[in-house]
């Protein structure tokens, strides 16, 4: 059985029910009659009728172009598409719209920051550091961006519990460090990094920050300027809004130093053949028709989120993990991997004997989806010496009943396998 620190399970006094009730696709019976039991909430989430209704009142009743036209649906579309700017800048704590710039997510946010910002800065013997629980999106825009230009990746090692000590950070630093890139919140661990020290660390041996906050924004609150990241990066969905969409906060004078991202429409100032000059942050790296449902549907998330009282969200699902950790433990054969005190509500797992792909066919056949593989963090896999990990995850609509139907579950499946 795993070291995991075991806070007493208590009663939830979140009412996660009235949650639950919020979101449609949990309310569909499946087709085996079951309840819906989802726990793959790292991957996605679902999405309230709020955020649905969002999207549909946009196409219905502002569908146009944004900026560009007077009449009245582009101006409507303007205010749903700028008016999720300020939201999002409110929620990260931006001490500025302009430092919010509109990305198809995390993944985009961070190409961004390493073609626009790295790129251009390293040479040989330059460094880029990331530590070794990143998720694939943290690591191969790196990697890309060493390959062109002779930098090195430079790798912080995590402990055997999957936290990552400030020491082994400092360590790694160096005078060579350009730009350190590194997660809030592990998706395939639920490590939460250091993150503040760490950015004060990485400044002090002047190189600039990048924080992954894709996990983050669903399970801890965000402040950017309290923590003076340089650049911060979330994904909508994984925040109970659309696909495909997210932000990137940038502080402005780095964002203002960058050249832009892609060239089309609405990043530039003037255009003609003897020159191009560029609109100002953040629309410069904002080119061609953007996702402006996207935009509408993700304020409306961030409305959701803020209309729940968040710190009793974050309690709830520390109560969900507290107890699906402490049965889960008592189960035989079953490891729990990334066991660092103070976790978010993220669970991997193995068991003696089974295959992650067959624990969660198993459960699927239950009705409760868990996510299993490498979770696009191969390198995490690599460490812990496992080909592939179970993976549950908690948002504010899992329940008491949600853990206990999966430790039932698990539990079948070791009287079954063990
Ligand atoms: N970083 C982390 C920690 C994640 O969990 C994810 C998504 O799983 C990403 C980055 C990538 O997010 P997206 O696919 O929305 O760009």
């Amino acid at each position: 059985m795993s070291e995991v620190q075991q806070p007493t399970p208590t009663m939830p006094t979140f009412d996660a029910d009235r949650v639950r009730s919020d979101f449609p696709i949990l309310l569909e019976a499946l087709p085996s009659g079951r309840r819906l039991v989802y726990l793959d909430n790292a991957a996605t989430t679902q999405k309230p009728l709020a955020v649905i209704a969002a999207s549909d009142d946009y196409y219905r009743h502002a569908n146009a172009n944004v900026h560009r036209a007077i009449h009245t649906l582009s101006q409507r579309a303007t205010q749903q598409y700028e008016g999720a700017r300020d939201k999002i800048a409110g929620f990260l704590g931006a001490g500025s719209r302009d430092e919010i710039v509109f990305t198809g997510g995390t993944t985009d946010g961070i190409n961004l920051v390493a073609q626009c910002y790295a790129r251009p800065r390293l040479g040989p013997g330059d460094e880029i550091l990331v530590t070794e629980l990143e998720h694939h999106s943290n690591i191969v825009p790196w990697q890309m961006v060493a390959e062109a230009t002779g930098a090195e990746v430079v790798v912080v090692p995590i402990g055997d519990d999957g936290s990552v000590s400030l020491e082994d950070f400092k360590a790694k630093l160096s005078e060579r460090t350009t730009i350190a890139a590194f997660a809030h919140i592990s998706n395939s661990l639920g490590t939460v990094l250091p993150v503040a020290d760490m950015i004060s660390a990485a400044h002090d041996a002047g190189a600039v920050t990048l924080i992954d906050g894709a996990q983050a924004v669903a399970h801890s609150p965000v402040d950017v300027e309290a923590l003076d990241a340089d650049f911060y990066a979330i994904s909508a969905h994984k925040l109970f809004g659309p696909t495909g969409f997210g932000a990137l906060y940038g502080k402005r004078a780095l964002l203002e130093s960058m050249p832009p991202y892609q060239g089309g429409g609405d990043m530039i100032e003037t255009v003609s053949f003897s020159g191009t000059t560029y609109n100002d942050v953040p629309y410069k790296f904002e080119a061609g028709t953007p996702n402006i449902a996207g935009a509408a549907a993700f304020g409306a998330a961030i409305d959701y989120v803020n209309a729940l009282d968040l710190n009793a969200v974050f309690e709830h699902e520390h109560e969900l993990l507290a107890r699906a950790t402490a049965a889960m433990q008592d189960i035989e054969g079953l490891r729990i991997i990334g066991t660092a005190p103070g976790k978010a509500g993220i669970i991997s797992f193995v068991m003696d004997g089974i295959h992650a792909h067959d624990i969660g066919t198993l459960l699927d056949e239950s009705g409760i989806a868990i996510r299993t593989g490498h979770h696009c963090a191969m390198p995490v896999m690599e460490r812990f010496d496992v080909a592939a990990t179970a993976r549950v995850s908690f948002a504010a609509y899992n329940t008491a009943e949600d853990v206990d139907a999966l430790i039932q579950g698990l539990g079948s499946i070791q009287r079954i396998f063990g």
